[in-house]
């Protein structure tokens, strides 16, 4: 029997859509298919049928605990597998609430990231705006379709656009505040520094933020070449902040990113810049890398034996100096 857990209990609010997921990452021509409600245009235009809506996860649910995977479901590593007779038969996965919300609610950016889903609007300066989300946000908390409180795992995570240029970015950290959801990731450049979520890495409030910068490079004209900005030097000014703000109990809550994007810096030596920047110069204590998700795509996530060896060195590097380190989607589905 299969489950996942994000079918179950996710909720993707996206730009026009409301999804189960971000992810889809081996089927993202089926994408659109991820979807309960299409043409959603936020909380004053569209009205969400919370019963359909889970009536339609139940379905699915009990469709892949059958053996019927989505389409869209196609190859994704958070699919698991349990037996019939086992002791865990998942039975909340039937119940109707939601325990993980990605807000993609806008994709207005300071960056123009050569892998970003929204580079072309961002080029061609089309992107759209916040409809709102924060009412959505607190008509689920009050109706308890989103209950930290009962659900002690839930997580509220920024997932598209710049959050630090969202209106209401601060408002919706209070919001989360206010109901006692702690956990809240947050997916930034970094351009901007935030006051707000410098506190909160104090852990001086209830929200126990986690803050993921994509750095990519360790240096100024490697940067330039993915990011198409000039602003090395500002996110690492913002790194140095957060890091030096971090509560010690919890290093983690600061993760830096490499995504390896292949022929501009998939090579050891900027690898061992942006180590060295970010663990010596910055004190980082936690680092990720991913995949190009594009060219992942292209290749039908078959990956070179130059690149799986960038993967190993990046992860043997970070345990031999006794730095966290974890894989993100496309590392951690290749087989290494
Ligand atoms: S199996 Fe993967 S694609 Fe399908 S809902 Fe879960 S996380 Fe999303």
């Amino acid at each position: 029997m299969y489950r996942c857990r994000y079918l179950a209990h996710g909720l993707y609010i996206g730009l026009y859509e409301l999804r189960h997921c971000h992810l889809s990452i081996h089927a993202p021509e089926e994408r659109e298919k991820n979807n309960y409600i299409q043409g959603y245009l936020g909380p004053k235009k569209s009205k969400v049928d919370w019963e359909k809506l889970f009536e339609k996860k139940k379905q699915l649910v009990e469709g892949m605990r059958n053996g019927e995977i989505p389409s869209f479901c196609k190859g994704c590593h958070w699919i698991e597998e349990f037996d019939e007779n086992s002791e865990n038969q998942f039975l909340t996965d039937f119940e109707p609430y939601i325990d993980i919300v990605w807000l993609g609610n806008f994709n207005e950016c300071n960056a123009r990231c050569m892998y970003c889903s929204a580079f072309e609007a961002i080029s061609k300066k089309i992107t759209t705006k916040d409809y709102g989300v924060i009412e959505l946000l607190k008509e689920m908390f009050k109706k308890k379709i989103y209950d930290p409180q009962r659900i002690l795992n839930s997580s509220i995570s920024f997932s598209q656009g710049e959050p630090t240029l969202l209106k209401n970015f601060e408002s919706i950290l209070k919001l989360c505040e206010k109901y006692g959801n702690e956990n809240v990731a947050l997916y930034t450049n970094g351009i901007i520094h935030s006051r707000m979520v410098e506190k909160l890495l104090k852990y001086k409030s209830k929200v126990r933020i986690r803050i993921v910068i994509s750095l990519d490079s360790g240096s100024r004209e490697v940067f330039k070449k993915i990011k198409f900005v000039d602003k090395f030097d500002s996110v690492v000014k913002t790194i140095k902040r957060y890091a030096k703000s971090l509560n010690k109990e919890n290093s983690s809550a600061l993760g830096i990113k490499y995504i390896i994007v292949p022929y501009v810096n998939d090579n050891k030596e900027e690898i061992d810049k942006f180590f060295d920047l970010c663990v010596n110069k910055l004190g980082v204590k936690y680092l990720i890398t991913d995949l190009e998700e594009k060219w992942f795509v292209r290749h039908n996530g078959e990956v070179p034996e130059y690149l799986k060896d960038l993967l190993r060195y990046f992860r043997d590097k970070c345990i031999d100096n006794g730095i966290q380190f974890e894989f993100f989607d496309r590392a951690l589905v290749t087989k290494l």
